[in-house]
């Protein structure tokens, strides 16, 4: 079982999202959302490290306020950067000598499957590079001054969603050659600027950004479902439900 760090970029400044606390840290059903994010990997047998970016008017915020938990759970906290791509890179440089794969994902996404992280760290595994994706449902359209200009036709089109996973040395040299005018707004788009080939898992809707607070209403009501999916499968003992 190859070994994975795991950074999880926090310090976006959500304009889109408005309102007092920022997106990663807003809470859907008592919890914050990073802290959603974070679970989701914290129990893997597979995932050696994890690296937390937040903004720096964030950083000493969450270090008290979190702190216990963080360190509970191994949990290192860096500074973020202005952009995404620059938030992903500082906490690079603080990978783990130890692993093999890196895992991306957006601290605002906290609705992923067990099984689709299953397979994307299977995937990249194999491949090298894998990221989870959804094929475009609706009908799509080019706009120019809030008209359509053209239909696009959605074969072949997918959503980049995260995780996102790379064999550690690709990322690293990936993100190392990148050239200084070059803003990329996911890590695969890194990646693929360097030539690899990277394999999609294919997901759906659930999986979603949080991004306005619209969002919050949908993704409590996917967390809910999933939560219900996996007590069936395994309940949570007391003491998991406590940490938090
Ligand atoms: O801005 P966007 O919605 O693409 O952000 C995706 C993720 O990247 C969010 O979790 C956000 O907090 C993070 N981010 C970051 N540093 C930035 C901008 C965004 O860590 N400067």
């Amino acid at each position: 079982m190859a070994k994975v760090a795991v950074v999880i970029p926090a310090a976006g400044a959500g304009e889109r999202f408005g309102g007092q606390v920022k997106k990663p840290f807003a809470q859907i059903d008592n919890r914050p959302i990073f802290i959603r994010s974070i679970e989701l990997f914290v129990n893997r047998s597979d995932v050696c490290q994890i690296l937390l970016a937040v903004g720096p008017d964030d950083y000493e915020v969450v270090k008290d306020k979190y702190a216990a938990n963080l360190m509970f759970m191994g949990i290192k906290l860096v500074q973020g950067g202005a952009r995404r791509f620059e938030s992903v890179r500082r906490a690079l440089d603080e990978v783990d000598e130890a692993a093999e794969l890196v895992c991306v994902h957006d601290a605002v996404r906290p609705c992923v499957l067990e099984s689709w992280i299953d397979r994307v760290f299977k995937q990249a595994a194999k491949t090298g590079a894998a990221i989870l994706a959804a094929p475009l449902t609706g009908t799509v359209k080019r706009v120019k001054d809030d008209a359509i200009e053209k239909t696009v036709s959605r074969k072949g089109l997918y959503e980049a969603q995260t995780p996102q996973v790379f064999r550690k040395e690709l990322l690293l040299k990936a993100y190392a050659d990148l050239p200084a005018d070059f803003q990329p707004t996911d890590d695969a788009q890194v990646v693929e600027r360097a030539g690899h080939p990277i394999a999609i898992v294919a997901t759906d809707q659930r999986n979603l950004k949080i991004t306005t607070p619209g969002d919050m209403t949908l993704a409590a009501a996917i967390l809910r479902d999933i939560a219900r999916q996996a007590k069936v499968a395994k309940p949570r003992g007391p003491f998991e439900e406590a940490q938090w």
